[in-house]
C-alpha cells in the first residue's frame, strides 16, 4: 500500500445528495430515491479514487447526514429520547433534524473546520445492539468494484471527547469502558467481513491539548481494539495539528499505522522516529485536505524524502492531510473561472492525481507521458503563481511596508466614550440591531434577476432603496435609538465584500458541506487584497439621509473574511489578514468622512479561527487583534466603533476581546441569560456591551415583560450606562411578521425599565 486517502467528500459534485435529501424531506420523493442517489454517488467517488490509483479507498465516509451520527447508530448509541420511532430512517432524521415531537440533537463545529457534527449524548445509553448494516453494504459494494476498502470510523476518544451529557455538560470519560465495549463488538462483526479488513479510526482529538491527559486511555483503547481479531489492520489517523503525545502512546499498541498531518502539524516530524522504532506504518498526510491550492509536487516529494531519513520508505504511505470533505469536488465544473487562477487550484479529484503523482516520484516509479505532462504543468503553474501580476500588487505591497506603524490602539476608551456621548447623546440602555433585516423571497428574486441581467442596475438599486427606506423609517417610528440600513444589498456578509475586493475570486461550484444538506461556497483569496472603491458608503449615506437618528455603518471584519475563505498559502495568513484590514480601514475612513459616526465591524468568526493548540493562540490573537486595530484606529475620537460576535463563551478570550478595544460590542447571550455577562463584570471590562436579549434563531416572539425581566437581570451585572439593548444576531433569516412585534416589544421593554431607573 503506497497511497491512502483519509476520506472523500460526499454531497456530490453537483450537490446531488443535497437536492435528493431536501426533496425527500419535503415529502416529494420516497427514501428509495435518496438511497439510489447515494449508491450512485458512492460508486462514483470510489471510481474517482480507483482511477487515480489510490490504494486504500475509504468507505463509511459517506453519510446521509453526518458521520458522527452514523457512528452512534453503528455503536447502538442512539438517544433514548428518539427510540420510540420504529422506522430506522425516520429515527435517523429525527435525531438529526427533529420532527413534530422530537428535538434535534445539538450540532457543533468539527474542530476548527466549518463542518458541523451531531453531538452524541452519552448519559442516555440504552442496550441497543451494534449495527453494521451500512458498513457491510458499503464494504460489499466496494469489493465488487475491485478496490481495497478501508472502513472509516470515528475513534472512541474523539467520539467521547465530542459528546455531552443530556444536561449540556461535557460527557466525562466515565463512559469510556462502556463505549469501548461497543467498539469491540463492532470490530468483532467487522472482522467477519473479509479475510483481512482495514479499519481507520479518525482521532482528531489527538491533535488538541486534550491529548496530554489521554495517554493511558489511548493505550488501553488501542491495545484492546487491536487485539479483537487477528485479521484486522487498524490505522489511527490524526489531523489539523500535530499529534506527538498520542503518537507515543499509540506506538505501544498493536495498531498497524498512524496518520499524521504534515501540513498543519510540522511538529509531527519529531515523532517519525518513534513510529519507525515501533515498526508501524506512517500515513504521511502531505496533500492539503483543507485548502484548494495546487501542491508544489517537488516540494512534497522533498518533504517525503526528509521523512524517510527517519523511517524506511517501505513504511511510508502517502496521504492527504485530512479528509477531502473540506474541499470542493472537482474543477471540471469551474468553467467560468479565470483560467490563470484555475490553474493554481486543486479540488478533491485533482488532489487524488497529485497524491498519485507524488507517490510515484517518491517511490521511483516511472511516469506515463500524461503524468510527466502533469508534473511539468504543476511546475509551470507554481512558478507562474510566484510572479503573476494577478497575485502580486505592488501598491498593496508598498502599503504593507508601513503596516507596523498602524498596529496601534486608539486614544484611551475613557476619552473616546466621553466625546462620543457628547456627540450622540444616546440614552442609557440604547437600543439597536445587529444589522440585517429580513431577506424576503422577493429580495432574493430581485438579486437573482439582476445577476442574470433580467433587470438593469438602476431598477435593482431603486428597488433596494425602497426597501431600505421602509426599513429605516420603520425603525425610526418604533423608537429605536441607533438605526441600520438593513443590508438588503447583501447576499452574505463575507461574499458581499469579497466580490468588491481585488485579490478575491468566487468559484462557480466550489461547494463544501457545512452540515446535513447545507453547503457553503467560500471565497478564494488568491492575491494581494485591495479595495478599488468604497463598498458601503452609498447605502449607509442613503440611509442616513432618511433620518435624524444615527445610522450605524456595517462592515465585515478582516478576521472573519479570512476565516470564512480559502486563503492563499504562499504567505502567512497574518499578512493576508492585514491586507484586508487596510481595505476595511479605508472604508471606515470614507464612512466617517461621509457623516457616518457609528460603524460596526462584525467579527462573527473571530473565535472559530483559534488554533487547536493553545501554544499557538498567541500568534493568532496577535494578528487578529492587530488587524482590528489597523482597521479601526483610523476612526476619529468621536467615531464610535462597534463590533459583533455570534457566540457567548468569552471566558477564555475575554482579555483578547478587551484588547480589540471596540467602543461597543454586541454578543450572543440571549440563551444564557446574564450568566455569561458576568465574565465582563468580573474582569473589569470597561467598554460598552450589548448582550443580545432575545434569540433570533427561533421564530418565537418574546414578550415585553419577559424582555424587561431580562434587562433587569442584566442590570444586576452591569450599570445602565454600559449596556446596549439589541437582539443577539442579524435578523436576515427571520420574517417581518416575527421581527416587527419582537423589536417593538424590545423597545417597549427598554422604555419600561428606563422609567424605573
Ligand atoms: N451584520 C450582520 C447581520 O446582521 C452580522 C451577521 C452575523 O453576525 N453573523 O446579518
Ligand atoms: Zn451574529
Amino acid at each position: 500500500m503506497k497511497t491512502y486517502v483519509t476520506g472523500f467528500p460526499r454531497i456530490g459534485e453537483k450537490r446531488e445528495l443535497k437536492f435528493a435529501l431536501e426533496k425527500f424531506w419535503r415529502g416529494e420523493t420516497p427514501i428509495e430515491t435518496v438511497e439510489t442517489v447515494a449508491a450512485e454517488l458512492k460508486a462514483k467517488h470510489l471510481d474517482y479514487q480507483k482511477k487515480a490509483g489510490i490504494d486504500a479507498v475509504s468507505i463509511n465516509d459517506f453519510s446521509l447526514y453526518d458521520t458522527t451520527l452514523d457512528m452512534m447508530v453503528a455503536l447502538g448509541l442512539e438517544p433514548k429520547t428518539h427510540l420510540d420511532i420504529d422506522d430506522d430512517m425516520e429515527r435517523y432524521f429525527a435525531i438529526a433534524r427533529g420532527d413534530k415531537t422530537h428535538k434535534a440533537l445539538e450540532m457543533t463545529k468539527w474542530f476548527n473546520t466549518n463542518y458541523h457534527y451531531i453531538v452524541p449524548i452519552l448519559d442516555e445509553i440504552t442496550q441497543r445492539p451494534v449495527n453494521i448494516v451500512k458498513i457491510k453494504t458499503e464494504y460489499i459494494a466496494a469489493k465488487a468494484k475491485g478496490v481495497t476498502p478501508k472502513i472509516n470510523l470515528i475513534g472512541p476518544l474523539t467520539l467521547i471527547a465530542n459528546a455531552k451529557k443530556s444536561d449540556g455538560t461535557d460527557a466525562p470519560f466515565e463512559y469510556f469502558n462502556t463505549i469501548l465495549d461497543r467498539y469491540k463488538s463492532l470490530l468483532q462483526q467487522i472482522a467477519t467481513l473479509d479475510k483481512k479488513v482495514l479499519v481507520q479510526f479518525d482521532e482528531p482529538i489527538f491533535a488538541t491539548d486534550k491529548a496530554n491527559q489521554l495517554g493511558l486511555l489511548i493505550k488501553q483503547a488501542y491495545r484492546e481494539l487491536s487485539s479483537v481479531a487477528d485479521n484486522l489492520e487498524l490505522f489511527v489517523i490524526t489531523y489539523f495539528d500535530h499529534a506527538t503525545e498520542a503518537t507515543k502512546a499509540l506506538c505501544t499498541t498493536g495498531v498497524a499505522g498512524i496518520g499524521l498531518d504534515f501540513v498543519y502539524g510540522e511538529e509531527n516530524k519529531e515523532v517519525v522516529k518513534t513510529i519507525a522504532l515501533s515498526g508501524k506504518k506512517l500515513i504521511a498526510g502531505i496533500v492539503d485536505g483543507r485548502n484548494i491550492w495546487i501542491s508544489d509536487i517537488d516540494a512534497k516529494v522533498a518533504l517525503l524524502e526528509e521523512l524517510s531519513k527517519d523511517i524506511d520508505k517501505e513504511n511510508i504511505i502517502v496521504s492527504t492531510s485530512c479528509s477531502l470533505l473540506h474541499v470542493p469536488f472537482t474543477l471540471e465544473h469551474e468553467q467560468r473561472m479565470d483560467s490563470e487562477i484555475r490553474s493554481w487550484l486543486a479540488y478533491a479529484v485533482e488532489k487524488l492525481s497529485e497524491l498519485h503523482l507524488i507517490s510515484k516520484l517518491f517511490f521511483d516509479e516511472s511516469l506515463t507521458k500524461e503524468e510527466y505532462h502533469a508534473l511539468e504543468a504543476n511546475k509551470t503553474a507554481n512558478q507562474n503563481r510566484k510572479i503573476s501580476s494577478k497575485i502580486h500588487d505592488i501598491s498593496v505591497q508598498k502599503r504593507m511596508k508601513e503596516i507596523e506603524t498602524l498596529k496601534t490602539k486608539r486614544v484611551p476608551f475613557e476619552r473616546r466614550i466621553k466625546s462620543q456621548k457628547t456627540k450622540f447623546s444616546y440614552p442609557k440602555l440604547a437600543t439597536t440591531t445587529i444589522g440585517s433585516f429580513p431577506q424576503t423571497p422577493e429580495i432574493r428574486q430581485t438579486r437573482k434577476a439582476f445577476k442574470n441581467g433580467e433587470i438593469d442596475q438602476e431598477t435593482y438599486i431603486k428597488s433596494l432603496q425602497k426597501l431600505t427606506k421602509e426599513c429605516v423609517e420603520w425603525q425610526d417610528k418604533i423608537g429605536l435609538d441607533v438605526l441600520v440600513h438593513g443590508e438588503f444589498e447583501r447576499n452574505d456578509m463575507v461574499e458581499y465584500f469579497g466580490e468588491l475586493l481585488n485579490g478575491v475570486a468566487f468559484s462557480q461550484n466550489g461547494w463544501v458541506q457545512s452540515y446535513g444538506s447545507r453547503c457553503v461556497k467560500p471565497p478564494l483569496i488568491y492575491g494581494d487584497v485591495s479595495r478599488p472603491k468604497p463598498m458601503t458608503v452609498f447605502w449607509s449615506t442613503y440611509a442616513q439621509s432618511l433620518t435624524a437618528k444615527p445610522i450605524k455603518g456595517m462592515l465585515t471584519g478582516a478576521v472573519t473574511i479570512l476565516n470564512w475563505s480559502f486563503v492563499r498559502d504562499d504567505q502567512p495568513r497574518s499578512q493576508t489578514c492585514y491586507q484586508i484590514s487596510l481595505a476595511i480601514r479605508d472604508e471606515i475612513d470614507d464612512l466617517q468622512n461621509a457623516g457616518i459616526g457609528m460603524i460596526q465591524v462584525d467579527e462573527a468568526a473571530f473565535k472559530e479561527g483559534y488554533p487547536l493548540r493553545t501554544k499557538k493562540y498567541v500568534d493568532y490573537e496577535d494578528f487578529a487583534v492587530k488587524s482590528f486595530w489597523i482597521s479601526t484606529n483610523v476612526a476619529k475620537e468621536t467615531t464610535q466603533i462597534h463590533t459583533h460576535m455570534c457566540y457567548s463563551e468569552f471566558n477564555d478570550i475575554i482579555r483578547t476581546i478587551e484588547a480589540m478595544d471596540a467602543d461597543v460590542i454586541s454578543i450572543e447571550t440571549a440563551r444564557s441569560g446574564n450568566i455569561l455577562l458576568k465574565v465582563f463584570a468580573r474582569t473589569g471590562y470597561k467598554q460598552e456591551i450589548g448582550p443580545g436579549i432575545y434569540d433570533i434563531h427561533s421564530p418565537r416572539i418574546p414578550g415585553v415583560e419577559e424582555m424587561a425581566d431580562q434587562i433587569k437581570a442584566l442590570l444586576e451585572v452591569l450599570p445602565a450606562e454600559q449596556l446596549w439593548i439589541n437582539p443577539d444576531c442579524g435578523l436576515k433569516t427571520r420574517t417581518w411578521q416575527e421581527v416587527k412585534p419582537s423589536l417593538e416589544n424590545m423597545v417597549k421593554a427598554v422604555q419600561k425599565v428606563r422609567a424605573q431607573l
